[in-house]
């Protein structure tokens, strides 16, 4: 094995996988083993209430069915709160995070972006949302797939919550420490996360973390339009349809599969993945339509 890469797949239980998600996890995936690296799984709950009952095991079910393994241990992000609270205390006590108790109506109207209201209020934490400081500097990173990419952060996202008012802890935080914790060298997953990477390279400056490689594979648009994204409801992947999904996935990330591999069974078609993977191959486009793939 190849310890200088650490790949990873941390599916999020509020729906089950689809075929973007099963795009993204095929690509890290075949990534990692293509280099003779680990290959790491972690699931993403986060956020109890938005979770659908069963999806955690279906998510599983179906990653053993489509023939991924993961090495070692999976790792929940329920049994990681102790390091995410002590990661917001410190940064409270040095000042670079802060209490927010601004409501939704307050915060309605300035386009998405903080406008900083709180940031000297010097509110109490508890019951309130936790948002860390972002400086006026742009965070720019060159993806394998997509190109160079850079946001302005005081201007174009702001400052951005850290733990919700609810106390629960957002993804931005967890995944930046989740990730360094499990020693990730290279992050490969949907683009509908190119626009968070940006505050994920200000979280991993400030806390002195390494910063990973990145590769985002294009987004699955369906027919009517729709992004197959986090937030995107649909019913679990086939077990019977493991060799066509798979086949057509590979086809989606640009990999001449050939037509022989109609049929085939899904170690098979993995294994074609890894002896010929090709992250080059890839499509340079941050969506691809489901229709052109059929
Ligand atoms: N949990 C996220 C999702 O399902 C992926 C996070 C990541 O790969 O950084 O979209
Ligand atoms: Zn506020």
């Amino acid at each position: 094995m190849n310890d200088s890469y650490i790949g990873r797949f941390a599916p999020t239980p509020s729906g089950y996988l689809h075929f973007g998600s099963l795009v993204a996890a095929l690509a890290s995936y075949l990534d990692a083993r293509a280099a003779g690296g680990r290959w790491l799984l972690r699931m993403e709950d986060l956020d109890p209430p938005r979770e659908v009952p069963g999806a955690q095991d279906a998510i599983l079910r179906t990653l053993e069915t489509y023939g991924f393994a993961w090495d070692g241990e999976l790792v929940y992000q329920r049994d990681r709160h102790a390091e995410y609270a002590a990661v917001i205390e410190r940064l409270l006590a040095q000042g670079l995070a802060y209490a927010c108790t601004c409501s939704r109506k307050q915060l309605a109207g300035h386009g998405g972006i903080y406008p900083g209201t709180c940031r000297d209020a010097g509110h109490a934490e508890h019951g309130a949302a936790i948002r860390l400081r972002v400086p006026q500097l742009e965070y720019r990173f060159v993806d394998r797939v997509q190109g160079e990419f850079g946001q302005q952060l005081g201007r174009e996202v702001g400052d951005f919550v850290i733990r919700r008012r609810d106390g629960l802890f957002a993804y931005q935080l967890a995944v930046v420490l989740d990730d360094a914790w499990q020693g990730v060298t290279d992050v490969v997953r949907g683009a509908d996360l190119l626009d968070s990477t940006p505050r994920q390279l200000y979280l991993q400056e400030l806390l002195g973390l390494p910063q990973p490689r990145y590769l985002h594979v294009p987004l699955i648009i369906q027919p009517d339009g729709h992004k197959l994204g986090k937030s995107y409801r649909s019913p679990p992947l086939p077990a019977e349809q493991a060799g066509p999904l798979l086949l057509r996935a590979l086809r989606a990330l640009g990999q001449q599969a050939p037509t022989e591999l109609q049929g085939a069974a899904p170690a098979e078609l993995l294994a074609w993945g890894i002896a010929h993977w090709d992250a080059s191959r890839i499509p340079r486009s941050r969506t691809l339509a489901e229709a052109q793939l059929r």
